[in-house]
């Protein structure tokens, strides 16, 4: 019986419960986490901003060790340590085909529905079902989860800081490396330097951006930007963020803008310090009914603006995790500086709280 942390509903503190595991189905493995990230998607679920149904085992940024295997299963074998991609991606539909497996059609209904890719959950407790966030539910000891949803890593990356790639990192990394097109010498403004944000910087810095803008209004996330190769520092605090970027760029704007908040005004704000002939990348997850306006002329047509939307760092998780771990090897992707504490996962709901406080990098649940 793995324990696992439950959100009941709404607004409610997670529940830690020993919760009844099914074997997998066919196409299906059973993984033993050996760590998770508390990513802000979690708290979503949990206050709202992100639809969920409950019971649900929240999670899914996770990595650990497959233990079993379920009938039709190829290209694992017991023992093999994974990355947990919340975007299961099948490799044979038409988005996987176009090389968008970010897009992937096999996980869209389980993604609303919190089941495995059948609609069905293996997580029950009293015979009741609990739902599984995004094909994962990695806030518990094992979960059973989609093969496809699986990516094999080699086994001396130690799992806490594979667990961070599955989410954050893939998301950040990714936005800066596939989803925008930066160019060596571009200028970069990241409005948001969460933990998402903070990889969106190093991403750019791997893109080769020269000038990388950093923008929020906290200065601890400031200061921790600056760590992860952001040069200049904005806090819009002090002002409008967009008047001062134009100020840093001879009234031009930037090459390229990230958006990693997931708010109306930022959103606006983001596509307005993009250049003409720019880029502004939207990466933060906004509440459902967030409406935007833009000056459709000047803001956009005649500054031939491109606003791009950005969903798990237009990844295709399986060249994307071990280019990831490559970077990460070679020291250009700083990934142990992400992890602020380690928990256990009866100390989720702490980490829930430090995170609304405007904590900056990540608690790890370990296992
Ligand atoms: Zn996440
Ligand atoms: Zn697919």
């Amino acid at each position: 019986m793995p324990k696992a942390a439950v959100c009941v509903g709404l607004n409610e503190p997670l529940e830690i419960q020993d919760v009844d595991l099914e074997a997998p189905h066919a196409g299906e493995i059973r993984v033993r986490m050996g760590a998770s990230g508390v990513c802000h998607s979690d708290l979503s679920i949990q206050n709202g901003t992100l639809m969920g149904s409950f019971p649900m085992v929240l999670g899914h940024e996770g990595a650990g060790v497959v233990e079993e295997i379920g009938d039709g299963v190829t290209g694992f074998e017991l023992g093999d340590h994974v990355v947990v991609s919340w975007v299961p991606q099948c490799g044979e539909c038409y988005f996987c085909k176009k090389g968008q497996g970010f897009l992937c059609e096999a996980g869209q209904m389980a993604m609303v529905t919190g089941g495995l890719l059948d609609g069905s959950t293996r997580f029950s407790r009293g015979g009741e079902p609990i739902k599984q966030m995004a094909c994962s539910g990695t806030f518990s000891e094992q979960a059973v989860i989609p093969a496809i949803g699986a990516v094999k890593i080699p086994k001396d990356i130690p799992l806490d800081i594979a667990a961070l790639i599955g989410c954050g990192v893939l998301t950040g990394v990714g936005a800066a490396l596939n989803t925008a097109n930066i160019r060596k010498g571009d200028t970069v403004a990241v409005i948001g330097c969460g933990g998402v944000g903070l990889n969106v910087i190093q991403g750019a810095k791997i893109a080769g951006a020269d000038e990388i803008i950093a923008i929020d209004m906290l200065a601890n996330k400031l200061d921790m930007a600056k760590e992860f190769g952001a040069t200049t520092l904005v806090n819009a605090s002090d002002g409008d963020p967009v008047s001062k970027v134009m100020e840093l760029t001879q009234q031009r704007g930037v090459d390229v803008a990230f958006e990693v908040i997931g708010l109306k005004q930022t959103i606006e704000q983001t596509v307005m310090l993009t250049r003409r002939g720019g880029e502004a990348v939207l990466v933060g997850v906004p509440r459902m009914e967030v409406m935007l306006e833009l000056p459709a002329f000047f803001g956009v047509v005649l500054m031939s603006k491109t606003v791009k939307g950005c969903w798990y760092g237009s990844s295709n998780v399986q060249t994307d995790v071990p280019k990831l771990l490559e970077y990460y090897k070679r020291g250009e992707l700083k990934l142990d500086e992400l992890i602020s504490r380690r928990i256990s996962v009866d100390d989720v709901n702490d980490a829930f709280k430090a995170m609304e406080a405007g904590e900056v990098a990540r608690s790890v649940i370990q296992y």
